[in-house]
């Protein structure tokens, strides 16, 4: 019944919002040209302008709302392995989580384990890390150094150096020919065009599917790149 009124002055305000034509206010062109008025206003009233935003994020959320609740799983393989095809796995888990808990989400994103730091570790004590790097080596897809996440993405640490990703980082290396910049470096210093520093654990991102935060990479389309990587064959 709450949620039943709650649906009823949501759709009375969208009908008033198109109503009174209110919509042409949300165009990006609209939204850019008005945005100094927007931080007047914020900067005049923010507990109006935060009471608005709350309540508005308050009724979509009650409403569940597409856009209101994100849930995206995580996969990553439990052993030396590649993860499965992330479509097809993420058809199975949607399959069954909404059969057996009623449970909806919205993507599923496969991570491959890269071999470095604790699940490095485990190979080594397991004694399958060479057999681990040869699986890597033998599904490396070259399709994927267009969209391996260090192609657009930076990594920074909490001191604010910078590396070409989270992986460098955690090995701590520098990128190649620059050392490690920090950020306030960066407004002297261009990093379009820099060579990524690679090395064998970049097959982990690049066999297969692909791999990056994003899950596979494979299917993405080409994004645009900032920086260069050698090929690692
Ligand atoms: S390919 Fe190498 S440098 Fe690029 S994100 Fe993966 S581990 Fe980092």
């Amino acid at each position: 019944m709450k949620k039943f009124f709650l649906l009823v002055v949501v759709a009375l305000l969208a009908g008033l919002f198109f109503a009174f034509d209110l919509h042409q206010y949300l165009t990006l062109e609209t939204l850019q040209a008005r945005r100094d008025e927007f931080i007047a206003l914020k900067n005049e009233s923010p507990w109006l302008v935060t009471g608005v935003a709350f309540i508005g994020y308050v009724l979509v959320t009650a409403l569940s709302l597409p856009g209101a609740l994100v849930m995206n799983l995580v996969f990553n393989p439990q052993g030396a392995t590649l993860p499965p095809n992330q479509a097809a796995l993420e058809a199975d888990y949607k399959r069954e989580l909404f059969e057996h808990f009623g449970i909806h989400f919205n993507q599923l994103l496969a991570i491959a384990n890269m071999p470095i730091q604790r699940f490095g570790s485990m190979l080594i004590s397991k004694g399958q890390f060479n057999d681990y790097m040869r699986l890597l080596h033998e599904n490396f897809a070259a399709a994927n150094l267009d969209t391996v996440m260090c192609r657009n993405l930076v990594s920074v640490d909490w001191q604010g150096f910078m590396y070409d990703c989270d992986f460098n980082q955690q090995l701590g290396l520098a990128l190649t020919g620059m050392g490690r910049p920090h950020l306030r470096d960066l407004l002297q210093q261009d990093i379009e065009g820099q060579t990524i520093r690679v090395a064998d654990h970049c097959y982990g991102c690049t066999a297969g599917q692909g791999s990056s935060c994003g899950g596979a990479i494979g299917q993405s389309p080409a994004v645009p790149t900032h920086k260069a990587i050698r090929d690692i064959q």
